[in-house]
């Protein structure tokens, strides 16, 4: 059983151990302590990273006083990775494992049983962890308190963290809960940690029942929450700094709320201004004007999509007019080959082919200028030909892709020499090898 010390002491980074095993985990160096202040994965609180040094020599270790005297590191303040003279170069330990009672921590280089280390926790994820945890009770005590609202699960992740609610909640009153839980920050109050036994627990006001019989880790926020916890937390409630809630949404019949606190709030923050500040400068409004100014945008759009839909018909008909005023009628329907249509997109394209074929006895293929080219290959009622044929050889040879009926086909991304196109195009609607039977 490994001794942890962050049950009792959470704030302890440094410390000195001796290594008790040195196996492979799933194929990765790794070794036991008797103690340690690394916390493995569990109860929704993700494992410490950090770094251990083996003493160079018997000589080093046991002068420093090995496990007994162990404090002494934590408050000497020394950085272990700087650190050099009896001790070797430092290990990184890349993740922390909780198993069968104890704590195996995974090296990126092998240590000897037996060894004395110093290990020290990366702190600045920690302490992330322990502001993230420690905020987590007290959002999920003021859903409690203030809603009757139970927590029924927690997950801190690398960027978010949340907690699920067990029945749904309002805006309205997820706002409350986060307001109660910043004023219980904002009190600094005190955060303590000790331990009874289950029978002891069962006649406390704990805000969720323990799942675990033996000996439990209370946590209590002064006179606002007391849980069974083993994770890590900050002494005050004041170091973590504000609790906001970033999300909330509907999960398996209650709420998931997603939270950020002390460090994570600030950089939600200051992304949130980033983005706000240059829509802001876009739009030349104030932040609070956002909402209603897309929303008036948006309605502009669709009338003017709507008005250019009217004049793009309208348009049509007219150049369908002139392109079959301009071409040489003769016996049968008239081929008309249109190269390089300027201004007009897809559905314009689609728009004139369409009036050219009721207009009069046709083949029309339309291509659009700009390469990549659109193209539009229709034909009128009774001509004897699959559009969707000869446009299926067009993509073939030319790229791009499109498909359609026997009277329309539409293609778009033919690339190419717009002559090429136009050559094979005009070749395959002359010599008619797609008649209809
Ligand atoms: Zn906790």
């Amino acid at each position: 059983m490994t001794s942890r010390i962050y049950y009792t002491d959470p704030y302890c980074r440094r410390f000195d151990a001796s290594v008790t095993k040195a196996f492979l985990h799933d194929g990765r160096p790794a070794v036991v302590l008797d103690r340690t202040a690394f916390y493995p994965t569990s109860g929704g609180q993700p494992f410490d990273t950090g770094k251990l040094v083996e003493a160079n020599g018997a000589g080093a270790a046991s002068g420093a006083g090995g496990a007994s005297e162990a404090g002494r590191a934590s408050e000497a303040g020394e950085d272990v990775g700087e650190r050099r003279g009896p001790y070797g170069s430092a290990i990184d330990v890349v993740d922390t494992v909780d198993l069968d009672g104890d704590v195996i921590h995974v090296l990126s280089e092998p240590v000897h049983e037996g060894a004395a280390v110093r290990g020290e926790v990366d702190w600045g994820r920690r302490f992330d962890h322990m502001q993230q945890h420690t905020g987590q009770h007290i959002l999920s005590a003021a859903f409690d308190r203030l809603f009757d609202n139970r927590t029924v699960g927690f997950h801190l992740g690398a960027e978010t963290s949340t907690i699920d609610l067990l029945r749904e909640m309002s805006w309205a009153q997820i706002a409350r809960a986060e307001h109660e839980a910043n004023s219980i920050i904002w009190e600094d109050r005190e955060v303590s940690v000790r331990f009874v036994t289950s029978e002891h627990a069962s006649a406390l006001p704990l805000r969720k029942e323990p799942s675990r019989e033996g000996t439990l880790r209370l946590i209590e926020v002064k006179d606002f929450d007391l849980s069974a916890c083993g994770g890590t937390h900050v002494s005050r409630t004041g170091a973590i700094g504000s609790v906001v809630v970033a999300a909330a949404e509907k999960f398996k019949g209650g709420t998931r709320v997603t939270f950020a606190c002390g460090s994570r709030a600030v950089r939600a923050f200051q992304s949130l201004r980033d983005a706000v500040g240059g829509s802001v400068r876009l739009l030349s409004v104030l932040p609070n004007e956002l909402p209603a100014s897309i929303e008036r945008m948006q309605a502009e759009t669709k009338d003017l999509r709507r008005t250019l839909k009217r004049f793009q018909e309208a348009l049509a008909s007219h150049e369908a007019a002139r392109l079959i005023g301009a071409s040489e009628l003769g016996q049968g329907p008239v081929l008309l080959m249109v190269e390089g249509l300027d201004g007009w997109d897809a559905s314009g394209l689609k728009a004139i082919a369409t009036h050219i074929t009721a207009q009069a006895s046709a083949v029309v293929a339309l291509f659009s200028k700009a390469p990549p080219h659109a193209v539009v290959i229709a034909r009128s009622p009774g001509v004897p030909l699959d559009a969707a044929a000869v446009l299926g050889v067009l993509t073939e040879r030319f790229g791009g892709r499109g498909g359609g009926k026997a009277d329309l086909a539409q293609g778009g991304g033919l690339g190419g020499d717009l002559s090429a196109i136009l050559a094979t195009t005009r070749e395959l609607l002359e010599n008619r090898p797609f008649s209809l039977s």
